[in-house]
């Protein structure tokens, strides 16, 4: 095999309790976080972690880049589209999806801005840019960094914020 998946390998990372996993959320989401059930501690994670609370309405990611020193996670926010579900096209991966699959996700900068992303409501996009990838017999890292970086703007965008005074 030659260095496909170099990417995702190098975007291992490890969480060692539930402590450092609560600690990677900001106090703001930290509010709204429902861990999953049946965690063993510690644990690798290829890529990045996500999963949804039982009501649906939060979904959560949990990401680190080689260069960051700690996992950094955040909750989105399910949001309601107004009038008629359409669907579409995620924004991060690419993939077309119904209104049950792809919609818009907010995320909460401070207590009066959020912001919000039209993606995957599940986060499978790095599963989803694998599928087609293979499908279409090509390479993913590609379409992997660029949702990485994706990743990292939303984390910078986040951790950056500064109230306007
Ligand atoms: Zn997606």
């Amino acid at each position: 095999m030659s260095a496909d998946h170099s990417y995702q390998k190098e975007n291992e990372f490890a969480i060692d309790s539930e402590a450092d996993l609560i600690k990677s959320f900001r106090p703001r989401d930290q509010k709204k976080l429902i861990l999953p059930e049946r965690l063993r501690f510690p644990f690798r994670v290829r890529s990045y972690m996500t999963w949804k609370d039982p009501s649906g309405v939060y979904t959560y990611l949990v990401f680190k880049l080689p260069n960051w020193d700690l996992p950094r996670g955040v909750a989105f926010k399910r949001t309601a589209s107004s009038g008629e579900p359409t669907g579409g096209l995620c924004s991060w991966c690419h993939a077309y999806g119904s209104s049950e699959e792809i919609g818009l996700l907010s995320v909460a900068i401070s207590a009066n801005v959020s912001t919000s992303y039209f993606v995957c409501q599940d986060l499978s996009c790095i599963e989803k840019i694998e599928e087609t990838a293979m499908l279409a017999g090509k390479d993913p890292d590609k379409n992997i960094a660029e949702l990485f970086y994706r990743m990292e703007k939303l984390f910078e965008r986040i951790s950056n914020y500064k109230p306007e005074s």
